[in-house]
């Protein structure tokens, strides 16, 4: 089994860090920002236009928020050798698929260096679909649905469970960490 794994919101804690940025640089907005619910910005960070948010994420702070100092996810630290461990016992690859920008690609594979995230194969691309995987665990909407319909392999879409994607929740098997594969998906 090839087991494809997105990194921000799968690994990375990109939201929790970007408004932990936020409250950090400009602690007036730091009150009016509301519980993520959605991919847009603007929904949750309503005191910014699309294109303010943008700049602050990946022009002025991309950096910090994609490479080595960049947080990881609490469980993962815990998960990932249980996963990787179950993965070599199985036969399983772990894939990475993530739709990183050009100028965050370098900064992620430091950051996974830095955490000791080690995969068989990567692949930096937005057309997740394309990559050979039997399921694919993700925090987005779009790219859980994308993937249904269009994955090469006929891959199954697995929700990494977040605040922004409680219809995903209702779709699609929905993991709450990464241990949750070990016994539950493929227990
Ligand atoms: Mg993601």
């Amino acid at each position: 089994m090839r087991i494809g794994i997105d990194c921000d919101g799968v690994l990375r804690d990109f939201i929790p860090d970007v408004v932990d940025l936020i409250k950090e640089k400009h602690p007036e907005h730091a009150d009016k920002i509301l519980v993520p619910k959605s991919w847009d910005w603007e929904d949750w960070l309503p005191f910014w236009s699309e294109d303010e948010t943008e700049k602050f994420v990946f022009e002025d702070n991309y950096e910090k928020l994609f490479g080595p100092e960049a947080n990881i996810i609490p469980s993962v630290l815990e998960d990932w050798p249980i996963l990787k461990a179950w993965a070599i016992k199985n036969g399983h690859e772990l894939v990475l698929v993530s739709a990183q920008r050009e100028h965050c690609k370098e900064l992620t594979t430091e950051w996974l260096q830095r955490w000791g995230i080690v995969f068989d194969e990567m692949h930096y691309t937005k057309e997740k679909w394309s990559v050979d995987v039997d399921v694919l665990i993700d925090d987005s909407p779009e790219k859980l649905d994308i993937f249904n319909e269009r994955s090469v392999a006929y891959g199954r879409p697995i929700c990494m469970k977040t605040t922004w994607n409680e219809e995903s929740q209702k779709k699609y098997m929905t993991i709450e960490r990464l241990s949750d594969l070990v016994g539950r998906v493929f227990g």
